[in-house]
């Protein structure tokens, strides 16, 4: 059963945290999903802001962040997003353990979408290796694919597969994931590779192979490399988000930071450059405002 909230803030980096400060500050039930240790922001050291004197460390300006959003009453769901859909009064959107159903919904994860960076990764891109399965996932009926990560992405892109994909290796050297998303990879039918990594990945018009540390091949045409969660192009996509029309890896937003689905705001990197904090704070405080703004209207006339 899903559990309901105003506005599901998704990303727990400086944009959804400010996000959920303002959101949460008018008076709307906030919750925020996502892991702040994987925030860009944990591994910076910064300079630039204003009102920081000297060089200040990411990972504590982070964790002050998360007990201010905590602090003024939002909830912070450690876990990272697998799912979201556009319902009829709202947002679905499934966690790795949690459902919930939103009012309005503000997209703040970051572009972070990590490379293997071993030989072949580059030349194949597109030809074969893949960094989206639910953009991919069907050009691989019946052909024998590998999924490498660790993460809750990897699993969840393992299992997708699994309805598609003739056969599916899932090679992981330090599996990281909920306790019934382990069941479920368990129960399935992919072929796990445990305690192993990517090595090189080989063909050369197309995918032929996976060598993997142990110096083995694993015969596949299709490599999907899914480290850390899901990333943007999954997420935004899948409730009709429109990307910048470029590049196609950013989200348009007007200056409310709306997106073109009412009650869907996005701010920070997702958001496009720079990819800055004092920006994302920004855009941050600004989708929060108007996400608040728009939940007490819906409210008013409902
Ligand atoms: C090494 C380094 C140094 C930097 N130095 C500076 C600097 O000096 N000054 C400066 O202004 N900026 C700096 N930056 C940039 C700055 O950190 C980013 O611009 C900023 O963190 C962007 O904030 P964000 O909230 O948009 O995204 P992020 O901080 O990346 O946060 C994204 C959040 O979304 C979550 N997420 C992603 N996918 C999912 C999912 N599927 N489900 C749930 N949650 C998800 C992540 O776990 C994370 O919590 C630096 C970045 C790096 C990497």
């Amino acid at each position: 059963m899903a559990e309901d909230v105003d506005v599901l803030i998704m990303g727990a980096g400086p944009a959804g945290l400010q996000a959920a400060v303002h959101a949460v500050r008018k008076k709307t039930g906030v919750v925020v999903i996502g892991k702040p240790e994987n925030s860009a922001l944990y591994r910076a050291h910064v300079e630039n802001y204003l009102c920081v004197d000297g060089v200040m460390d990411g990972r504590e300006m982070l964790e002050t962040g998360v007990g201010q959003a905590i602090r003024f009453g939002a909830e912070l769901v450690y876990e990272d997003i697998l799912h979201v859909e556009a319902v009829e009064d709202g947002f679905l959107v499934r966690s790795e353990t949690r459902e919930f159903k939103a009012l309005s919904v503000i997209i703040a994860i970051g572009t972070a979408k990590k490379k293997l960076n071993v030989p072949g990764e580059k030349e194949l891109a597109g030809k074969g290796v893949s960094y989206c399965v639910d953009c991919d996932c069907n050009f691989y009926r019946k052909a024998k694919v590998a999924v490498v990560g660790n993460g809750s992405a990897a699993v969840d892109g393992a299992l997708t597969l699994t309805n598609y994909a003739s056969e599916v290796t899932l090679v992981t050297n330090a599996l990281s994931v909920s306790e019934s998303m382990q069941k479920r990879l368990a129960e399935s039918s992919v072929v796990v590779k445990d305690g192993l990594w990517a090595k090189e990945i080989l063909g050369e018009m197309g995918v032929t192979g996976l060598v993997l540390d142990d110096d083995s091949t694993v015969e596949v045409e299709g490599v999907f490399v899914e480290l850390g969660a899901k990333g943007p192009m999954e997420l935004a996509t899948a409730i009709g988000v429109q990307l910048d029309m470029d590049t196609f890896s950013y989200i348009d937003t007007n200056k409310k930071m709306e997106t073109n689905i009412p009650g869907v705001y996005a701010a920070g990197d997702i958001a496009g450059q720079p990819f800055q904090m004092a920006k994302a704070v920004g855009e941050g405080c600004t989708a929060g405002w108007f996400a608040a703004n728009y939940v007490k209207k819906l409210k008013r006339n409902s």
